[in-house]
């Protein structure tokens, strides 16, 4: 299932925080616990404070908070870091104009999970796409180099081949090489490890990869992580088959 982008652009509020799934049970959500929450202006904003001018969509804040899981078996928490606006909100019965404060996390960690990762997806893959989901928030092209690095732990775990043998000896293969190898025997997933490793090019390169591209890369790579993991669509499309040859149960 694709990345659900809006649960990672939504901003906190005071009373609560969007549907963060606890990355340790997988089971709860990470809830905002308000008496944790402090905020301070930024220096700009107090400065301006003393403007006569001054108005309320100038204010940006710094604020801290932990959330915490509502599975009481668990009870993970996670810190989250960031910017704070002010946002006008209409009181309709009143009449009057309301300013709330909008908290939009920078720096999330331990992170919400960006995909759900398979029970049997190796460590080394796993930590990578973890460091990944912390990166997201305040660094696409950092969260980007991880998931290249997610891919070449993958193929590193697939025994694709590192070297080849060259003029001066032994010569490190291309990442770009490597899933040509392994595409030999996967054509689709390595077609899909192509196009993460495309995106995760241009993280090298500043200001060139978004967030956006980062969803992309989660979800090309989730799938890649199901088909060879957990290759339950596999599975059933096999079962559709045997149950409809059999036209009945198999
Ligand atoms: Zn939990």
């Amino acid at each position: 299932m694709p990345v659900d982008r809006t649960l990672f652009d939504e901003p906190l509020s005071e009373s609560r925080a969007p549907n963060w799934r606890c990355p340790r049970c997988n089971g709860g959500h990470l809830r905002l616990m308000p008496e944790t929450l402090h905020k301070k202006f930024s220096g700009d904003t107090n400065q301006a404070y003393k403007e006569e001018a001054f108005d309320y969509d100038w204010i940006i804040t710094r604020f801290v908070a932990i959330v915490k899981c509502d599975n009481n078996e668990c009870q993970e928490t996670s810190v989250v870091a960031g910017i704070g606006k002010v946002i006008e909100v209409p009181n309709w019965e009143a009449q009057e104009i309301e300013y709330e404060d909008r908290y939009f996390p920078t720096y999330v960690n331990p992170s919400p999970p960006i995909i759900p990762l398979p029970k049997k997806c190796p460590e080394s893959v796993t930590n990578e796409l973890k460091i990944a989901a912390v990166s997201l928030w305040g660094d696409a092209a950092s969260s980007a180099n991880h998931l290249r690095s997610a891919v070449e732990r993958l193929l590193d775990v697939l025994k694709v081949p590192k070297t080849k043998k060259g003029k001066n000896g032994r010569e490190r293969l291309s990442l770009h090489m490597r899933i040509e190898i392994f595409e030999k025997n996967h054509p689709e997933q390595g077609q899909a490890l192509k196009a993460a490793k495309w995106l995760g090019n241009a993280g090298s390169h500043a200001g060139v990869i978004e967030k956006k591209d980062v969803f992309n890369m989660f979800d090309i790579l989730e799938r890649v992580l199901e088909d060879i993991y957990a290759p339950h669509t596999k599975n059933l499309a096999k079962l559709i088959g045997a149950v409809n040859k059999a036209k009945g149960p198999v």
